[in-house]
Formats: structure tokens, sequence, C-alpha cells
């Protein structure tokens, strides 16, 4: 029931949600000049972390990079209010090398809102959503049928605007599952928002219902720590942010412990799991695949003794402890049994039941890869709306959306990365391309270009970008500039400095285990040995400039994955070829003849905009493609023969 009350704003932007996307979004509006209102249902969960207490980790760490280098806010964020750093996979490769720090998640949420709270331009409301309004539009570039016009609220007043960006979470129509118990609330009993789904859908927009899942916290008085295996922070912290400075994260740091689950805590899950909502069939929702329940776990790894349970700090001000590894929607007592039965929890006490939460979201193939609706002009949105899962893939999406919506507004080129180009390319290209039935949760295997996609070069690649959309200042691109070149001229140094056989260099090169010269080489050459760092070969190069540690580390990539990352460079080429095909939004795919039934069919629904992206799409193969780039072509004589 909504009630009539004529207040009538007028803005640029409004955000629908003060989550992670909606944050990331609403802040590089207003950092363009937009006149931006972020709406939230409470203004006290603002960049909440109903979940799990970490930003980062593998392939996360990377998008939280690249958010950075962009322009973002959560790599800052997190360097000040992260109570635990660590870089993950330092025994692989570069390419996998990913930073992951605990935060104090309240801290982590009153440090965003005091950014948001003093940020130009931008103003907080809290009020539900419940509501857009658009117009019917003829003749629209992009063949959008609707263009929006503005929104309204659960209060009756009326947001007039250019453009919208839905990052609406977890709380449309939101359900909270604890065996036979369930409150129809957003996470943490926050209130959900149960309006605004009906007015998407007489826009014609699809929803779908999925769900994930939290594990209880427990009192931290309540656990034995002795039973289990302590887990450190880095000694040397290094910070998420390109603009944090290195000495600034240098803190004394919490520990996170290490359990396992046993045969016990399987057997009680076993035998109760008629009680599980997931299992009784009482969720309609669909889970993330790779954030399974524990009881996924038992029923699907059956034959796994112990799965790991990582106890968490949710912060410095708090007794709370987060049971990662451990989400569930069994009943209270259920949960209560099982928790005892993990070494060090056998007389825990729990603050917070695990519970499941079940949301509307969209099927983001209705988005194009700039995050705007094929269909709205004016419409945007991100995170956990568009089905993907975690923090890090909202913040994204987030930046991106509330970018788009800018450019949108001031008429200019919308952005869009592509999958050689980063992180964020995969995410999005992932969701509006490919057929996601569950959360999509972001992993270094999804990026094939993961070589050249590196957390460590996330400015060099991004930064420029950042400059051309406004967000990232002159001085901040210029740093990048001097750092791209400080790299270049190191390497062909390296490459051109000369190391003889000489007696002083065979000895040097046998102290450090590697083999001798039979002729002359280089510095590059050497370096390229495992044995050898850059640092060690500072005794045969007594000439070199002192270089900024962040320069040293391309460098050192740079020469030792030479080889692999020339190939990446040559499939890069490859790929660009086909990104670059474009394909007229107008093109009727009923015209190209020859082409398999399937394949017109999801090329007609997914209406991509490049051979690159239709040749991903599932259901159309590489026959297809070749019949649709022999049509372009003859398409495209024939629009010039008209001119
Ligand atoms: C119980 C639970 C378990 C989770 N488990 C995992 C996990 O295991 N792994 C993982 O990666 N991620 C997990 N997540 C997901 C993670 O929390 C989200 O990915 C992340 O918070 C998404 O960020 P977001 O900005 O998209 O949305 P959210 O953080 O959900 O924020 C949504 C915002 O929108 C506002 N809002 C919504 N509708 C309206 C409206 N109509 N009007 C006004 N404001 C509105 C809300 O107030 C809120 O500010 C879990 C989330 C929950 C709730």
């Amino acid at each position: 029931m909504v009630i009539n009350m004529e207040i009538r704003e007028k803005v640029d932007v409004c955000i629908v949600g003060a989550g992670h996307a909606g944050c990331e979004a609403a802040l590089a509006c207003a950092r363009l000049g937009l006149e931006t209102v972020i709406f939230t249902v409470s203004v006290d969960s603002i960049a909440l972390m109903p979940c799990n207490p970490n930003v980062g980790g593998s392939s996360k760490g990377h998008l939280v990079r690249e958010l950075d280098a962009l322009g973002g806010e959560m790599g800052k964020n997190i360097d000040k209010t992260f109570i635990q750093s660590k870089m993950l996979n330092v025994s692989k490769g570069p390419a996998v090398h990913s930073l992951r720090a605990q935060a104090d998640k309240a801290e982590y949420s009153r440090s965003m809102r005091k950014v948001l709270e003093n940020q130009d331009h931008l103003t907080i409301k809290q009020a539900e959503v419940c509501e857009l309004l658009w117009e019917e539009i003829e003749d629209s570039e992009k063949k959008a049928t609707k263009k929006i016009k503005g929104l309204k609220t659960f209060t009756g007043a009326i947001y007039e605007c250019k453009a919208v960006v839905l990052c609406t979470g977890t709380y449309l129509k939101a359900r909270c599952l604890c065996g036979e118990a369930i409150t129809y609330t957003g996470p943490n009993g926050l209130q959900a928002a149960n309006h605004l789904t009906d007015s998407l859908l007489s826009m014609g927009i699809e929803i779908q219902r999925f769900k994930t899942g939290t594990p209880a916290r427990m009192d931290r008085r309540s656990i034995d720590f002795s039973k289990m295996e302590e887990q450190f922070g880095d000694e040397r912290v290094i910070p998420f942010s390109f603009s944090t400075n290195p000495e600034d994260v240098q803190i004394d740091q919490v520990s996170c412990y290490l359990t396992y689950t046993n045969e016990k805590t399987h057997e009680i899950i076993r035998n109760n799991l008629d009680r599980s909502p997931i299992y009784a069939g009482i969720i309609e929702g669909t889970g993330p695949r790779y954030c399974p329940s524990i009881e996924d776990k038992v029923v699907k790894f059956a034959d796994k003794e112990r799965h790991q349970v990582f106890i968490e700090p949710e912060g410095l001000h708090t007794n709370e402890m987060y049971v990662g590894g451990m989400s569930s929607s069994l009943p209270e007592d259920v949960q209560l049994a099982m928790y005892r039965t993990v070494p060090g929890l056998e007389n825990c006490k729990i603050v917070r039941n695990a519970y499941a939460i079940e949301y509307d979201c969209i099927n983001p193939k209705q988005l194009y890869p700039t995050l705007g609706f094929k269909d709205i002009e004016g419409l945007y949105s991100g995170g956990q709306f568009n089905g993907s899962s975690g923090y890090e893939e909202a913040a994204a999406q987030g930046l991106i959306a509330g970018i788009n919506a800018a450019q949108f507004i001031f008429g200019k080129e919308e952005l869009v990365l592509d999958r050689s180009e980063a992180y964020i390319g995969v995410l999005i290209d992932d969701l509006v391309t490919k057929d996601n039935f569950e959360p999509y949760r972001m992993m270094t295997s999804r990026a094939e270009y993961r070589l050249l996609l590196r957390q460590d070069n996330a400015d060099l690649r991004l930064r420029e970008k950042g400059y051309q959309v406004g967000l990232i200042s002159k001085e901040q691109y210029d740093d990048v500039i001097r750092k791209k070149s400080l790299i270049e001229k190191e390497v062909k140094r390296l490459k051109n400095t000369k190391i003889g056989a000489a007696k002083s260099n065979q000895e040097f090169l046998e102290s450090h285990n590697s083999s001798t010269l039979k002729t002359g080489t280089c510095l590059a050459e050497l370096l390229c040995r495992p044995e050898l760092s850059y640092d060690i070969l500072k005794e045969l190069d007594p000439e070199r400039e002192v270089l900024p540690d962040d320069v040293i580390e391309q460098v050192e990539i740079e020469i030792k994955y030479e080889g692999y990352i020339e190939r990446q460079l040559r499939q890069v080429e490859q790929f660009k070829k086909m990104e670059k095909k474009k394909i007229p939004v107008d093109l009727n795919y009923d015209d190209v003849p020859s082409l398999r039934l399937e394949a017109r069919q999801k090329l007609k629904s997914f209406h991509p905009v490049s051979v690159g992206q239709a040749s991903r799409i599932s259901g159309v193969s590489p026959a297809d493609i070749s019949v649709l780039l022999v049509y372009l072509e003859q398409y495209k004589r024939n629009v010039e023969n008209k001119e």
C-alpha cells in the first residue's frame, strides 16, 4: 500500500541501494559532478558485510585492485579498516597472487558512510524505492522501447532523474530461512524491499530467484582456540589501493584460526537433512556452487573425511567470530549440535544463527556490457541484483554501472572493459553473455588471459581509462606514465647490460647454485633463472639506479615471464579482431541464411554487440560464426552501396 504525498525532487541520477555496488556507483556519479541521490532501506547498513568479514582473495583481490585503478573506493576503504592481511598463492606464479584482508566490519561500514556523507553532489536517503517511472519511446538508436524518467518511494516521494542504477542486492522480496523458521526480512533482520519487483516486472524485466547462505557467529569467549591452528597475517602488509602509502598499513594484526569438521559433524547433518529447507525443497532460489553450505559439502563430497573451518574475527570491538566454511540453513538445534562437534567449538555459544536468504534478481542477459538495460534507456544495474555473488564482484559492477550512467547523461561513449583488459571485463562479459543459473562468483580460471591480468599491474592496465572518464586525477595519471617509462627503461637496460664469463661472475653464480657461463650473456638472461632475482643480481650490477619496489616487481615479472606474456599478447590480438567486428543493433537474424535454429534463437534473444561476444554464447558454434561473418560482410557492402 503506497501513500500519495507530493514530494518531487529533480536530480541527475538515482542509485537504488547503498551496498558495495551502490556505494561505488553513487561515488562515481557524484565525483563526476552529477547531482546524485543514493537510497537504502537503512542508512545504518551502508556497505554492510552480511557474510564473510573479508575483502579480496583469489581473483577477488584482482577485482579490488582494478576498481581502485579506475578510481573506485573499496580498495582505499579496506586499507583503512583491515585487521589482518595476507597475499595468497605466493608459492605460485604472479598471475594468481591475490591479496586478502580481514575487515573490521563495523569500521568498514562506518568509514564508507563517512566518505559518502562528505561527498559533494551526493545525498543519502533512507527510503524504500517501490516504483520506477518511465515512458515509451520510438526510434531509439539502441532499439530500446522505454526511457527512464525517475522513481517513487514507499512514502510517495517522486525523484525525477535522467538515469537510475539498481543495486538492490539480496533485499528484493527477501526471505530468510533457518530450518522451519522463515522471516520476510533482508540480511541481519533488516527490512526487505517488497514492492520494486512488481514495478520491474511491469516494465518487462525478467526476474529470477537466487539464494545464498551464511554461517553462524559465535561468542569468542566460548571458543577454545588452543584446539585450532592459528593463522597469521603477512609480516609486511601490501595495501590494496595504489594510492595508499605502504607505511600506513603496517599495523598490529589479529589472528584467524583453522579447525575442521569431522565424521560426527557429518553424521548430524546427514541425519537431519529432512529438516534442511534446501533438501526439504522449501528453498526456491538457486544457490552459489562455489560457496556451498555445509549440508551441500557433506552430501556432494561424501568421501571427504573433514572440511576446513576458518574462525575469523568480525572486528576489533566485538566478540563475534565468523565460522567460515559452515554456512547453513539447518534448524537452530541442529546447528548447535553440529557446531559443537568441531574441535574448539565444543562449548560454543551462537550469537547469530546461520541462515539462508532468497531474493529476486535479474537475468543479466538483458544488459549490454555497459551494464545498461537493452530495452530501457537510462537504466543500469550492478551487484548481486545482476546475478553475481560477493562484495568485490558487486563493487566492480557498481563502479562500471555508475560510470556509464554518467557517460549516458553526458552523452559520452560508455566504458566497456573486454576480457583481455580486466577481470572486471571477464566478470561482466560472463554475466551478460553466458547462461548463469546460479550466483556468479569470480575465479582466476575464468580469465583466459590471466597472466596479463595480474593484480600487481592493474594500475598500468586501467589508470588511463579511469583518467579518461574523469575519476583519476592528472597527477595520478602522470604517476603511472612515469612508472611505465621507468619499467621500460630498466627492462631495456637489463637486456643491454652485458655480463662476461669472468672468474668473479662465475664464483657469484656458483654461490647462488646457478650454472656458470660458457659465454657472455646479459643481466636479463640471468634474471630469467628461477634461482636469481633482481635483488640478488645487484652484486653484478653496481651501476643500477635505485628504483621503487613496484617498478622492480614489474621488471622482474616482464623478464621472467616474457615468453608466456608474448604468447598471451598474440592470443589477445586474435581475440580483439573478433571483438572489433561489431554487429548492427537492427540486424535481423532471420535474414542470415543457413544459421542453425538453436544459434538463430540464441542470437535473437541475446543481441550480442560483436562477433566476439556472439562466439561466447552457448549454443552458437564456430560454424555459425563463420556464416555470420560472411553475412556481415555482405550486409556491410549493401549498406555502403546504398550510401
Ligand atoms: C546471508 C548472506 C550470505 C551471503 N553469502 C555470501 C557468500 O557466501 N559469498 C559471497 O561471495 N557473497 C555472499 N553474500 C553476498 C554478499 O553479501 C553480496 O554479494 C554483496 O553484499 C552484494 O552487494 P550489493 O551491493 O549488490 O548488495 P547489498 O550489499 O545486498 O546491498 C543492497 C542495498 O540495496 C538497498 N535496497 C535494496 N532494495 C531497495 C529498495 N527497493 N529501495 C531502497 N534501497 C534498497 C539495501 O538497503 C542495501 O543498501 C551473502 C549475502 C547474504 C545476505
